[in-house]
């Protein structure tokens, strides 16, 4: 089941590049593994697959310290900055920094541990109030030129989530806004920010032809997650 649902995710990506003349190689795909246990996850590492991603701290520390396979960790959730430790600790990327203070800590963090974090900024591209993320530009771009005078930070990219919605033109725009947004900065502030974090099951297609490089595909590859289960069960 696992096995089948990660080739055809591999064939939709390919077909979407060979239409859109993207090379597959630089696209990575992140197996997005929240609430889904280490026997899971055993079995898409099997399939070849070396990127996870996890929302929560505590559920990436856990897998984490369990699982022996050298897997690419990618924490993509909301970071409250008492757990910013636990993060860095686990973590090869956080795609979630939306703050400075956030930055600081990371940094900070980092430096302690003898580490060079690798981080992208979250931001908001949809009007939903749920949505966390950054919005203001100048306080983007401010926050690039912090991150880049940070010695224990490695700012690679941005982060977006499209919107819960059925109106594909919708997801289009927020996700070539991002595309925009990175390019503006790089202009601006003279760096060479790499990385578009988007796309999820209901709308990678969309992200590729906008210039993802990064997928974070959950459903797709696992299964429906079952959330009238607690996380703690399922490991
Ligand atoms: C859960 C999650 C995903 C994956 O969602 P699917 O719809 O299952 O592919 C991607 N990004 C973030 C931030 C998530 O929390």
């Amino acid at each position: 089941m696992i096995a089948e649902n990660i080739r055809k995710v591999r064939e939709r990506i390919e077909q979407k590049c060979a239409e859109t003349k993207r090379d597959p190689e630089e696209i990575k795909l992140i197996a997005v593994s929240k609430n889904f246990g280490i026997d899971e996850i055993n079995k898409v590492y099997d399939e070849g697959i070396r990127d996870f991603g996890e929302n929560r701290v505590q559920e990436l520390d856990i897998k984490f310290s369990r699982i022996r396979h050298e897997i690419t960790w990618h924490f993509i959730g909301n970071l409250q900055r008492n757990k910013v430790r636990f993060a860095v600790g686990c973590a090869d990327y956080i795609h979630s920094v939306d703050s400075l203070m956030l930055a600081t800590e990371i940094n900070k963090r980092a430096g302690s541990m003898n580490k060079i974090q690798k981080v992208l900024l979250q931001i908001k591209t949809s009007n939903e109030e749920t949505k966390s993320g950054l919005t203001d530009y100048s306080e983007i771009k401010d926050l690039v030129s912090y991150c880049n005078d940070f010695p224990n930070l490695e700012l690679i990219g941005l982060m977006t989530i499209g919107p819960l919605t059925n109106d594909m033109q919708l997801v289009r725009k927020s996700f070539s806004q991002l595309r925009k947004l990175r390019n503006r900065l790089n202009g601006d502030n003279f760096t060479n920010i790499k990385e578009l974090s988007m796309g999820m099951t209901s709308d990678f297609e969309i992200a590729i032809e906008e210039g993802a490089t990064m997928l974070r595909i959950g459903s797709a590859i696992f299964g429906e997650r079952d959330y009238s289960k607690d996380w703690r069960e399922s490991l």
